[in-house]
């Protein structure tokens, strides 16, 4: 097999973990002899989680990606970059200026300013998300899902009060704890995907859904208005992979959003949420965990072409294994 076009779907931590397989995995199958791969990898990147705080204009899943990919992540803490010190966010906090619980560190805050002076000498997310990029060998492109700014809010009654929180504030300040009444896209109605994302859908090879929230990652993907049918428009096979493990979100708190849209916490029931595309769904195949096993003659039965294999992501090696049993799955 030629070295594919690869589009990618994802948030975060998930996402980024499992990018990180990807790229090894096209290394080992498909050298570019210097240390890359020939397969064009397209990350296109949730932006629901976006925000303004401090001045600054915060992209915090494409940051997970980009500071794993690059290899300046701190994988101890699992967010944010390694060696870190807070002393700005201090005096912001001195000053009560942006979120005391929203911890900005000193490195992150030089991308922030970095994509903030960008975004003001009007270039468009995707252009800064590309000078971004341009200072690491990430060896894949990172893509908006939308240049619009497009933020998910979350419904919730607080001390016996309707309030509308943004994501961030209702994942980091309570931590999930107050029920998600429902989600919605502040913005989306004048929003379209960014320019590359429809091209890149067009040519790729293989689609792939990364094990990230279906909720708040993929979903807000996706409800970004023109995506959903620029995804469907691909010739390409959509494979899955299940963010939820044997009944529970591994890490983090997926629950808390698939409570809110009526989904159970399952391989099985995320699987079918996001439905077979032989019926208007959008997944050709789906993997799931070896411990989820007794799900996959249902959901194949019933259109979801599904594989039972290990799912943690442990490490890179691991998540080169995931990735290469979703190209598989593409293959049949
Ligand atoms: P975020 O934007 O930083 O929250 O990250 P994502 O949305 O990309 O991914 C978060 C989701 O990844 C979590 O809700 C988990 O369900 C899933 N996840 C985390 N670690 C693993 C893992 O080791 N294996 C699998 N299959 N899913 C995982
Ligand atoms: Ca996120």
């Amino acid at each position: 097999m030629p070295a594919p076009r690869i589009v990618v779907l994802a948030g975060g931590v998930g996402g980024a973990k499992f990018v990180r397989g990807l790229r090894q995995h096209c290394r080992t199958v498909w050298p570019d002899g210097q240390g890359g791969t020939t397969a064009l990898i397209t990350v296109v990147v949730n932006t629901g989680d976006d925000l303004w705080l401090a001045g600054l204009r915060i992209t915090p899943d494409l940051d997970s990606l980009l500071y794993a990919l690059a290899g300046v992540n701190d994988t101890a803490r699992g967010w944010g970059r390694a060696g870190e010190s807070e002393r700005v966010s201090g005096e912001l906090t001195a000053y009560g200026v942006g979120w005391p619980w929203f911890t900005l560190g000193d490195l992150d805050l030089g991308t922030h300013i970095a994509r903030t002076a960008l975004l003001k000498q009007g270039l468009p997310l995707s252009a800064v998300v590309e000078r971004l990029s341009a200072r690491w060998p990430l060896g894949v492109r990172l893509v908006p899902a939308t240049d619009d700014e497009v933020e998910t809010h979350v419904l919730v009654h607080e001390d016996g009060e309707a309030r509308e929180l943004h994501f961030e504030e209702w994942w980091v300040r309570t931590r999930a704890k107050l029920a998600a009444e429902r989600f919605v896209q502040a913005g989306a109605e004048s929003a379209q995907p960014a320019p590359a994302v429809a091209p890149a859908l067009a040519a790729a090879d293989v689609v792939l859904l990364a094990p990230s929230n279906p909720v708040v990652s993929i979903g807000t993907i996706l409800g970004v208005p023109g995506l959903r049918d620029a995804l469907l428009a691909t010739p390409a096979p959509i494979i899955g992979v299940s963010p939820i493990i044997g009944g529970s979100a591994v890490r983090g708190m997926a629950d808390a959003c698939l409570k809110a849209i009526g989904v159970a916490t399952s391989a099985d029931a995320v699987g079918r949420h996001y439905g077979a595309r032989s019926s208007g769904g959008l997944l050709d195949g789906w993997l799931v965990d070896r411990s989820d096993a007794a799900v996959v003659e249902g959901l194949t039965a019933d259109g979801i072409p599904s594989r039972a294999v290990p799912l943690w992501m442990h490490d890179d090696t691991a998540s080169a294994a995931i990735a290469a049993e979703a190209l598989a799955l593409a293959e049949r």
